[in-house]
């Protein structure tokens, strides 16, 4: 469509669409649904904002991440759109009430998931007629997505109360498994599926076997005495995250730091910035450090523990090399990487005795236990059926790592048997 390049030309300032934008946004114009699997930095953004610009119709955007919210709306309105709005934690009393009394004012509005477990905004919401409702990071609806949000479950439920515009579904893990069941979880149907080829030819991607834990140590410090970064770290250990973290400062002349979940907000927001503005060149991170992260020189991506599936270190891995130059995505291995592994699939499950604690002291669980015990209690789902709802989740973790462990041993070309695991 000639219109639509000219207008995103003249006012969005860009001379021609990148892969997948126009092909989802044409499907939107028809008035489809969209599962668009784009990897990040694609300009999943300018899509619904086009179609808001085009349709002159509310669109409302869910997006987990307070940070990469706040981000995106200051793009849109440093952009030229000021009709964009947000609701979140950060927002106080009076600016809540300015923002809802002026609702149908508004083209974009983002809201948190949480933001929206409170059924008056969606009400209100729903009363201004929305086009599209847009669900960023729409992976985060699937347990088995590594960045699984109970919060996203409610989704559908609200999508229903909104009077079921239609849906632009946004993310850049590719698994068709994942897929399948973000479209089964909101009870859809009939979407227009964008793919995009998640091949990046520009990362080169190796493995090295180590015989103990020390030399895991040991191999990172020469290699960072050689190399300059940045870089990306990932252990399923904050412990070892934090420990690596020191070691590398105290050996190498590079700045590095820790980033997991048990450091405060404060220093999480911190660390972030010092590593976008190079500051930092190495994060420690677990899998917490990443999501939104959009650091286009990022050269090396090196996994310390194995990742928990082919999905999740493909998401990774992706981090490194936005900016299309050569980098490197490293695994290290050490024999019996994958008991460890095992064990911590067994204890991020509930099990009988979770389930008894749940009852009697629920504050000593962690947030994403409860609240996944909750969402299938509000289900009316008895506990014997949780059991064994989590028991199949738990062969399904243990079969997904044992993908990662025959990569890992892999003797044929690499890029080829990750590919193929999503084809
Ligand atoms: P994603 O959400 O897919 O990670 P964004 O929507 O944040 O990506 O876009 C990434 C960057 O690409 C932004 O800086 C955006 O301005 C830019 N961008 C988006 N579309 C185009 C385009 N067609 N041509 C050039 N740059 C674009």
């Amino acid at each position: 469509m000639e219109n639509l390049t000219k207008l995103l030309q003249t006012r969005f300032g860009f001379q021609s669409f990148r892969p997948g934008q126009e092909a989802a946004l044409k499907h939107l114009l028809a008035q489809e649904s969209v599962l668009a699997v784009l990897p990040t930095g694609a300009g999943k953004t300018l899509i619904y904002q086009m179609y808001g610009t085009v349709t002159n119709r509310p669109v409302i955007i869910v997006s987990p991440l307070l940070s990469l919210m706040m981000d995106q709306v200051e793009r849109m309105q440093a952009g030229g759109e000021k009709r964009v709005v947000a609701f979140n934690s950060q927002q106080n009393w009076a600016e809540r009430q300015r923002a809802l009394e002026q609702l149908a004012q508004y083209r974009f509005i983002f809201v948190s998931p949480e933001s929206l477990a409170n059924p008056d905004l969606v009400r209100q919401l729903s009363q201004i007629n929305p086009g599209l409702f847009v669900i960023d990071e729409a992976h985060c609806i699937s347990q088995w997505a590594v960045d699984f949000r109970p919060d996203y479950l409610g989704l559908g439920q609200h999508w229903q109360t909104l009077g079921q515009p239609q849906l632009l579904l946004l993310t850049a893990t590719a698994s068709p498994q994942i897929q399948t069941d973000i479209l089964q979880k909101l009870q859809v149907h009939d979407v227009a599926r964008v793919i995009l080829d998640v091949d990046r030819p520009n990362i080169f991607l190796t493995e090295q076997t180590l015989a103990t834990d020390t030399d895991k140590q040991a191999f990172l410090v020469d290699f960072f005495q050689h190399a300059a970064g940045p870089a990306i770290i990932y252990f399923s250990s904050k412990k070892m995250a934090n420990q690596t973290a020191a070691t590398l400062q105290e050996e190498t002349n590079l700045n590095v730091a820790a980033y997991h979940a048990d450091l405060d907000t404060e220093t999480r927001f911190k660390v972030q910035h010092q590593f976008m503005d190079d500051q930092l060149q190495i994060i420690c991170a677990t899998s917490a450090f990443g999501m939104g992260i959009d650091k286009a020189n990022v050269r090396v991506i090196i996994h310390y523990h194995l990742p928990q599936d082919l999905e999740s270190y493909l998401q990774e891995i992706g981090r490194a090399g936005r900016d299309g130059k050569q980098s490197l995505a490293l695994l290290l291995y050490t024999p019996g990487d994958e008991t460890l592994a095992s064990n911590l699939i067994d204890h991020s499950l509930p099990t009988e005795v979770t389930l008894s604690m749940y009852k009697q002291h629920p504050q000593q669980l962690g947030e994403q236990t409860r609240k996944l015990i909750q969402y299938y209690e509000r289900h009316q789902v008895g506990h014997d059926q949780m059991l064994a709802l989590f028991q199949a989740e738990r062969k399904r973790k243990e079969a997904a790592l044992l993908k990662v462990v025959q990569y890992v041993l892999a003797p044929s070309c690499r890029r080829e048997q990750l590919l193929n695991n999503f084809a």
